[in-house]
């Protein structure tokens, strides 16, 4: 049997992993396709595309956008988008410079928390990915004054938290359409994590086409409670590890995994929405 592990960050993003690092550990775990999934960002899918060919892995390429409903935070992945089109990395470039205003804003909110940060330290930990909480949530552990991700997350930077400062660009419906128009097959990432399955109707009617099912943060219970909502709106059920490197911790690459015949059905999927949304 074949593999794919579909949600896999690179430092082009807030992982801690090379192109070459993220091939490596999919070749030793024997996966035959990974997706590359930065957030707003399609950077590292040529570099891995090179490191994965001649080592017999298929990178899908991909991306992870965020949107907010007044409470919830909805992450979108985007299978087989156009990833070299100009408008597309136009946007992308967009929403990367203005990732870096929003790490002002959340640190200057910090230091009212007693807290401080100097942001130059979080660009230096992003490097040429784009910078992202993971990013500021490192540095905050290095003052001592936090404890642990959970702490800052769930006090801090987690979305509406104390120092929580969005950097949306979208209504869910603009990203769906801006994957779309990019040729990519629409997903919702780890639902879960959202926890307000009551959006998803809305979301397949701005042309959501699947559900991220399996997922490291999804238990047995949810994994099936999704596949059930999948089969009752006909969308497809995909699946991935999410690892961002050493960046929680774990490195996850393989340990979530699809049959191989999921990446040849987003492969169609993305040819008919080629067809219809061009
Ligand atoms: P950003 O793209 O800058 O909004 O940051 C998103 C990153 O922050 C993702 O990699 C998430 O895994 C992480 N993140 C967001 N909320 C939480 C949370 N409550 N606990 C742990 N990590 C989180
Ligand atoms: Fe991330
Ligand atoms: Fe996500
Ligand atoms: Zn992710």
């Amino acid at each position: 049997m074949k593999y794919a592990d579909l949600h896999i960050h690179t430092f082009y993003s807030d992982s801690t992993f090379s192109p070459e690092e993220v091939v490596a550990c999919a070749k030793s775990s024997g996966l035959s396709a990974i997706a590359i999934c930065d957030h707003d960002s399609v950077n590292g899918i040529d570099f891995c595309k090179k490191c994965a060919e001649p080592a017999g892995i298929e990178v899908v390429p991909g991306i992870e956008l965020t949107v907010e409903k007044s409470d919830a935070e909805i992450h979108l992945l985007g299978y087989f988008i156009d990833w070299n089109a100009d408008w597309f990395k136009k946007k992308l470039k967009e929403m990367q410079d203005s990732r870096k205003v929003r790490i002002h804003s959340m640190v200057e909110k910090l230091s009212e928390h007693g807290i401080k940060i100097n942001a130059e330290d979080v660009f230096k930990s992003a490097g040429k990915g784009s910078v992202g909480r993971l990013h500021l949530a490192r540095e905050m552990l290095k003052t001592g004054k936090v404890k642990s991700f959970r702490e800052i997350f769930d006090k801090y930077i987690g979305f509406l938290k104390s120092c929580y400062v969005s950097n949306v660009r979208f209504s869910p419906q603009e990203a769906i359409e801006f994957i779309l128009k990019a040729g990519g097959v629409p997903v919702i990432a780890h639902p879960a994590t959202m926890g307000k399955d009551d959006y998803i109707p809305e979301l397949v009617g701005y042309g959501l086409k699947g559900i991220e099912v399996y997922h490291t943060d999804h238990k047995p219970a949810m994994v099936k409670h999704y596949e059930d909502m999948a089969k009752e709106h006909g969308l497809l059920m995909t699946g991935g590890s999410d690892c961002h490197g050493l960046g929680k911790g774990r490195v996850l690459i393989g340990t979530v995994r699809v049959p191989y015949d999921l990446v040849e059905k987003l492969k169609e999927e993305s040819e008919r929405i080629r067809r219809e949304y061009r």
